[in-house]
């Protein structure tokens, strides 16, 4: 790397001494480029085994890479942290400007330790951090209120990123988010929960670095390239115009839209919800992460009238996008748009995971109607498929917790159904909720053996794509090879910190080039075994923490649903699990 490239500085801040730290170590970059290489790293240095998620000792770590700053869609920031809600390895990426601030005030990665012992916030700025008091932040009932008192009363604004957490990360959902630049979030496992358990509410990073290039030439030409590629790219422009809602329509076409609670996989309200009606008649804007020529996030203008005063209009402007559209849309059987987008504008506010909110709520409601819960249970919320208002009132709950059933779902699906019942609806995978895609046996597997539990470790949903359309089903350990290679070379682009949506602009070649003209001479080689180098250590991280991939229930309403190829095999998804858990064997 080049020598006065600030990518090698870790900034760790003390929460509980109130003291910050910065150090050289790069080391660690050149073994692991930056990202999730870098922070997996770090979490092995800085989280005990056995530390509770919520405790003193779990520390909070977000990582950029090196080319942050330099290049088109390199945007996004990892955040790494032992997870409350699967008591494992927490990780969630987020873009809006939080990587760009972080690398413009001169780090690669931030360690937050130890629990203040009142509500604090965070502003890093260049070499300083300062921790104000956040008690009057603390409490607010919306996470926009805080986005927008920090507007104001810090500077910065155009080049700083704001994190926050909402009511829900103060209580310790455990699938309480963070929320960035209002629209991004780091959405999954419970970052806005260990948020709240440090009394931390928020933190705002702001810089005015300068960051270096070895070769101003060489660096211009590899940038148009991307640039260019970015910008001419048919699929960035599908992202561009519509947005990731662009796949509403065909997977529900296909049978593979998990709707009610994945009872079906078509959904009779799909239209409705579908890209290219949102667009037509709700998209307001959109917007882009920093640095990223796509602008795929889709805003909608939401306008509600006043109860009582005719001709008087709120006008919200609210992010919409494929897989809060299933979460809080079809999984609930609800097809009214303005319905779908005011439960979104709730969780929002609440400051909770959308997917996992979604599919909690859709076992809540399948839970009432088959008498597992009574409406006592629910605190008099009378859940039913297409009810958004009920959705809300629920969403408010799952907060507040007046009852028992609530505090329970605050923990998930699978820790709701251990207590009430439901366990074979209850649809998480490694104690994650599902994301939006009844595919096929790759989806699920690559649910089931993903370092995070998610669609995009290792996107099975698309594998089951290319196996439908080639006509050729792969046996179960073929699946496996297929998933961990996908999900070992994601670790790549993990650690650069690239959008996924641009992996296709990413090649080994383009990445080779982009990383010399910063300093970083590694072949494509290389490259491949820093990814498997990573995700071993994701796996040994989540087996120290007591992850047992062979114990993991598999929900049977999977197995009970049609999906694109056909029922799915219990047999087959179990054989293909072992045979993962063979080859991770140490
Ligand atoms: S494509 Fe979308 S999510 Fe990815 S960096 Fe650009 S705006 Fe952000």
């Amino acid at each position: 790397m080049i020598s006065h490239d600030p990518i090698a500085r870790i900034l760790t801040i003390d929460l509980f001494q109130r003291r910050f730290s910065i150090d050289e170590r790069p080391e660690l970059f050149d073994e692991a480029i930056g990202g999730a290489g870098v922070a997996i790293r770090l979490l092995e240095e800085h989280c005990p085994p056995g530390a509770d998620p919520l405790g003193e000792d779990n520390p909070i770590i977000f990582a950029v890479g090196p080319l942050v700053g330099h290049f088109p869609l390199a945007s996004k920031t990892v955040a790494m942290f032992k997870s409350p809600h699967t008591g494992n390895l927490g990780e969630s990426h987020a873009g809006g400007r939080s990587a760009v601030s972080i690398r413009m005030a001169g780090y690669g990665a931030i360690v937050i330790v130890g629990q203040s012992n009142k509500p604090v916030y965070l502003v890093i700025e260049d070499d300083t951090v300062h921790f104000r008091d956040a008690s009057a932040l603390w409490g607010l009932r919306s996470s926009y209120t805080v986005g927008s008192v920090l507007r104001e009363r810090e500077k910065g604004s155009g080049h700083r990123s704001i994190m926050r957490i909402g009511p829900a990360g103060e209580k310790q959902v455990s699938y309480s988010c963070v929320i960035t630049e209002t629209y991004r979030h780091f959405g999954r496992l419970g970052l806005g929960a260990v948020f709240g358990s440090k009394n931390l509410k928020a933190i705002v990073v702001s810089g005015n670095r300068t960051l270096p290039v070895l070769d101003p030439k060489r660096y211009r030409t590899q940038y148009n390239a991307l640039y260019s590629a970015a910008t001419g790219s048919p699929l960035m422009k599908k992202y561009h115009d519509l947005g990731t809602p662009i796949n509403v329509g065909p997977l529900n076409e296909l049978g593979a839209l998990p709707t009610r609670n994945l009872k079906q996989s078509r959904f009779e309200g799909a239209d409705a919800l579908s890209g290219e009606h949102l667009a037509e008649r709700y998209l307001g804007r959109r917007l882009a992460c920093a640095h990223c020529p796509v602008a795929c996030i889709h805003i909608a203008a939401l306008r509600t009238p006043h109860p009582s005063e005719p001709y008087f209009y709120k006008t919200s402007m609210l992010g919409y996008d494929y897989e809060p559209i299933f979460a809080l849309g079809t999984m609930l059987g609800i097809s009214d748009v303005a319905g779908m987008l005011r439960l979104m504008d709730e969780v929002e506010i609440q400051g909770l995971d959308a997917m996992s909110t979604g599919v909690s709520l859709a076992w809540a409601t399948e839970a009432l109607e088959q008498g597992l819960t009574t409406l006592a249970d629910t605190n008099g919320v009378a859940l039913a498929w297409g009810d958004a208002d009920a959705a809300i009132e629920a969403v408010r709950r799952v907060v507040s917790q007046p009852t028992d059933f609530y505090r329970a779902l605050a923990h998930g699906v699978s820790h709701a159904s251990s207590m009430y019942g439901g366990e074979d609806f209850a649809l998480a995978f490694g104690g994650n909720e599902m994301p939006g895609y009844h595919t096929g046996p790759a989806g699920y597997l690559g649910y089931l053996l993903g370092a995070r539990h998610s669609h995009l470790d290792n996107a099975g949903y698309s594998i089951d794509q290319k196996n439908l359309a080639s006509g050729i089903q792969p046996t179960a350990e073929e699946l496996v090879e297929q998933l961990v290679g996908e999900e070992s070379w994601r670790q790549v682009l993990s650690s650069l910190v690239v959008c996924f949506f641009s992996r296709g602009l990413y090649t080994p070649e383009a990445i080779v080039e982009a990383l010399a003209t910063v300093g970083f001479e590694l072949d494509e080689s290389r490259l491949r075994e820093i990814g498997a180098d990573v995700l071993r250590r994701k796996y040994q991280f989540k087996r120290r923490e007591g992850f047992d991939l062979l114990s993991e229930p598999i929900p049977r309403r999977i197995l009970q649903t049609e999906s694109p190829i056909g029922m799915i095999s219990e047999e087959m998804l179990r054989t293909a699990l072992r045979a993962f858990d063979d080859g991770f064997q140490e």
